[in-house]
């Protein structure tokens, strides 16, 4: 069970506003806050250089606490400046010949479907939405169907940025290892909010951002590559910190994950990333998403109950994010109106998930989504201010 009462207090942002965009970015805690203040503080101090050497242990900290969140090693984790990034490295790393098969699902994230287009225009690879099931997510069984020997890469996003479902991330990992394809999940959305442990799901590489349920900082991402895969993988990008220049003629690759960052880093960044996995694992991550999923639960039955607003979430699995429409659809003026009585949400566009606004007919939406640090009160206050703004839209 979570202390709610001890976590809000230990959030100093819990006291100013409603917070409910955990996907945009969760509120720090105070530990976080407080050691990066204090990286920057030194830089200012002596010197960035030397501020680095004497917060060496942890700055290397960080890889331990990544790689004991997702139950992976510290060299198969490689820090850098967001998820995207992450993403990219794992994913341009891989050479498609004409006619490979890339295989996702149809709540793909935008970023990552523009590199599929991108990658495909230029190698004659072909990208594939795996439809969904009767509940909204990926569709296992037919994934399995459209495996041959041409499907050089499955890559998901294990929590859609909108629509609430949590993709059935273990049972696609074992369709990749029976079928031998390397398996890139993006688990941007539910590190942090939910177990997430590489072993259990089988994905081979994963890329997450720490600002998001993790709590950490902007500006700071990682990706996860398993051991036997890095030194298959040649980084998109080298610079002298993935690789050395050995001889006038001749790099060599650095072992480990290390090989898809480089060189110049925010260490301050850093620094909290390793603080916000230790406060998560303090938590407990089944402990925070029992209370994410309890919370969202009571958010989408209280949202249920106003004229005129759908929650439009799908999937089997729900997540801390909830997505509804309201009257008239104005979403972006909604967000402003609860803005304005510090209520955080934000709102999501077709062009985030393409494929899986179009098949809804969804224009626009409304996220609210909820973390451990939320309470009940916050979830009833919501929804009287929004059922409120409703009726003077209406
Ligand atoms: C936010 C998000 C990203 C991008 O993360 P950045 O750290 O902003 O690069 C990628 N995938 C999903 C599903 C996201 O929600």
């Amino acid at each position: 069970m979570i202390d709610v009462a001890k976590a809000r207090r230990e959030t100093p942002g819990a006291a100013n506003v409603l917070h409910f965009n955990n996907a945009g970015a969760g509120l720090m805690p105070a530990t976080v806050l407080a050691a990066m203040r204090q990286h920057i503080e030194l830089e200012a101090a002596i010197g960035g250089y030397e501020a680095a050497d004497q917060g060496a242990a942890a700055l290397d900290h960080a890889y331990v606490a990544v790689a004991r969140l997702l139950n992976a090693a510290p060299d198969e984790i490689a820090v850098v400046e967001n998820a995207t990034r992450a993403w990219d490295m794992a994913f341009y790393s891989f050479q498609f010949q004409p006619g490979d098969r890339i295989l996702t699902a149809q709540a793909e994230y935008a970023s990552n479907y523009i590199a599929y287009l991108q990658v495909a225009r230029r190698t004659g690879a072909v990208v594939e939405a795996i439809p969904n099931d009767a509940d909204g997510q990926l569709d296992v069984a037919a994934l399995e169907r459209a495996i041959d020997a041409r499907v050089k890469l499955i890559a998901i996003t294990h929590v859609p940025t909108n629509g609430g479902l949590v993709n059935p991330a273990a049972a696609i990992g074992r369709v990749a290892r029976r079928a031998g394809i390397p398996y890139l999940l993006d688990a941007c959305q539910s590190v942090g909010q939910m177990p997430v442990d590489v072993e259990a799901i089988g994905c081979d590489m994963l890329s997450a951002t720490a600002r998001k349920f993790l709590r950490g900082p902007r500006g700071v991402g990682f990706l996860y590559v398993r051991r036997s895969l890095i030194e298959e993988l040649e980084p998109p990008f080298l610079d002298l910190h993935a690789a050395n220049w050995v001889a006038p003629d001749r790099y060599e690759i650095v072992p480990g994950a290390k090989r898809f960052e480089n060189w110049e880093t925010n260490f301050a960044g850093k620094i909290g990333l390793g603080l916000a996995v230790d406060y998560a694992l303090g938590w407990g991550l089944e402990a925070i998403r029992d209370r994410v999923v309890h919370l969202a639960e009571h958010l989408r039955r209280r949202l249920a109950t106003l004229p005129g607003v759908t929650v439009r979430d799908l999937g089997a699995e729900r997540s801390g994010i909830v997505t509804f429409t309201c009257p008239g659809g104005e979403h972006d003026a909604i967000k402003q109106a609860l803005g304005a009585r510090r209520m955080n949400v934000s709102t999501s566009t077709r062009t985030s998930t393409q494929l899986d606004m179009t098949a809804r007919g969804l224009g626009s939406l409304v996220r609210a989504s909820v973390h451990y640090y939320n309470t009940e009160e916050e979830v009833d206050r919501f929804t009287e201010a929004l059922a409120d703004i409703c009726r003077g839209r209406g």
